[in-house]
């Protein structure tokens, strides 16, 4: 008998249950268990042949069971099984002694005064935060907490790598812009900001996207590296750029209402890839934009990533390496578990297959070219104009809507069958296979998926509406409202 904590975007799976006590006398037969209850459960947490996937970690208390003995690993009565899907996060540092001629003006005492008086950061630690060089990559919702207070702790240098334009939507969590910036570049935006904040801080602004081409190029210049980027195949890539270039990379994730933390690839710590040795199929974790996010959480996870930051710098405390932070903003309960350098890891390991950068597209399954709104309709796609003209003709069709029970209360298209996609399978039958069929989602990812699971069943006559409610919004019926 143990319990087994079910993380948020596994919980679609368990009824919504946030944790289940299942029998068992092993780890192994207790996620036997546990999947013979929810049998839906079951492909998220193991692959064909009956194995654990490698983007889903199980641990035993805070111990990793691949540390222990894997699935025949005891769990007795009282131990708790967490099981923790990657989430669409010393001395060594060069900054340790500050240069000769790094100095404080009268000014920066004055303004530092509340650290330069305790006595772990004193005159010499304020010069080591006025030498170092920190690249924060993004800024977004992470990247905001991190870059107002990085700059109001006096970091000397601090890089932006960010090629976006603040929207909206951006509001609810990226504090560092406001309401009047919409429209304008993140970077111009951060930067702002954080100058004035504190003018005695010199930012870099990298107005691109990370690749393969730039990382090493951009990064070499820094001492640490910031990861508050929301997508797999940029994770990926700081993490093995770190690994290569010897950098400590300060990870944070975000999803709802839970947050990851760590510091990898530091003094020998452990990377990335030693936790997640490869990415999850595209689209199985959903990102912010489709799943969402608490506007607060990244303010906390960024937080903890900047003192992290300034603790590396300073040479104090004790770093979070070899240690993952999971925060649970609902039971506002923070737990750890050990993190281990895996010595068969690609990047780091003793014997490393990823001596350079790779494709993280490919890497991560993402098609390299996004698809974009514009584009000419491809077979099996339709229009929001068109699907508008089918109706205005009265044509006989089937229009399904494939989104959440609360984003269909946020905005729907009148006469739209509601099945969310994870429902849609067990639906397939309700429908005639001559019949044709439209279907949309928020923006055409998810019914583009829905779209594959008829044909599989042989529908001939199914169409994705391409861009979603949001083109529905913008082309046909302004009143809907965007979220
Ligand atoms: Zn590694």
């Amino acid at each position: 008998m143990a319990k087994v904590i079910i993380p948020t975007p596994l919980r679609q799976f368990t009824a919504k249950q946030d944790s289940v006590t299942v029998p068992g006398t092993t780890v192994g037969e207790v996620l036997t268990a546990l999947t013979a209850q929810y049998p839906d459960l079951r492909k998220q947490i193991f692959n064909d042949e009956g194995k654990v996937r490698s983007f889903v970690n199980v641990y035993l208390n805070d111990e990793d069971i691949r540390y222990l003995t894997k699935d025949a690993t005891p769990a007795a009565e009282g131990d708790t099984i967490s099981l923790v899907p990657s989430i669409a996060g010393g001395s060594a540092l060069s900054v340790t002694a500050p240069p000769e001629e790094v100095t404080l003006s009268n000014d920066e005492i004055l303004r530092y005064s509340r650290h330069l008086i305790i006595p772990e950061v004193g005159i010499e630690g304020q010069k080591k935060l006025k030498a170092a060089k920190v690249l924060l990559v993004g800024a977004g919702g992470l990247g905001a907490p991190l870059g107002l207070y990085l700059a109001a702790a006096g970091i000397g240098r601090i890089g932006i790598v960010d090629f976006d334009v603040v929207d909206f939507t951006n509001l609810q969590r990226q504090v560092i812009h406001s309401t009047a910036d919409v429209g304008k570049k993140k970077l111009d935006s951060a930067a702002a900001k954080m100058q004035g904040i504190n003018p005695h801080v010199a930012i870099t602004k990298h107005e691109t996207a990370l690749t393969s081409e730039n990382a090493l190029e951009i990064l070499k210049d820094y001492d640490i590296v910031v990861d508050g980027t929301d997508n797999f195949p940029t994770r990926y890539l700081v993490n093995d750029a770190c690994v290569l270039l010897g950098k400590p990379n300060v990870y944070g994730s975000i999803f709802r209402f839970e947050g990851q933390a760590t510091v990898f690839a530091y003094e020998g710590g452990p990377c990335y890839r030693c936790l997640y040795p490869e990415p999850p199929p595209p689209g199985l974790v959903p990102s912010c934009a489709e799943g969402g996010v608490l506007g607060i959480l990244p303010g906390t996870i960024g937080l903890i990533q900047a003192t992290e930051t300034v603790k590396l710098i300073l040479g104090i405390g004790e770093p979070l390496v070899g240690r993952l932070l999971l925060y649970d903003a609902l039971g506002m309960r923070f737990r750890e578990l050990k993190l281990r350098k895996n010595p068969e890891c690609p990047v780091c390991g003793a014997h490393p297959t990823v001596t350079k950068l790779i494709d993280y597209q490919q890497f991560c399954g993402v098609p390299s070219a996004p698809p974009v709104q514009e584009a000419k309709m491809n077979e099996g796609e339709i229009d929001v104009t068109e699907v508008k003209q089918k109706m205005d003709r009265g044509d006989n069709f089937v229009l399904i809507d494939v989104r959440e029970p609360h984003e269909y209360k946020i905005c729907n298209i009148p006469g739209a069958k509601l099945i969310p996609l994870g429902e849609f399978p067990k639906h397939v039958g309700e429908f005639d296979p001559e019949a044709d069929i439209v279907i949309h989602c928020r923006s055409g990812m998810r019914s583009a998926k829905a779209c594959g699971v008829l044909r599989q069943a042989g529908f001939k006559r199914v169409r994705n509406m391409v861009g979603g409610i949001l083109a529905w919004s913008d082309k046909v019926d302004p009143s809907v409202p965007k979220y």
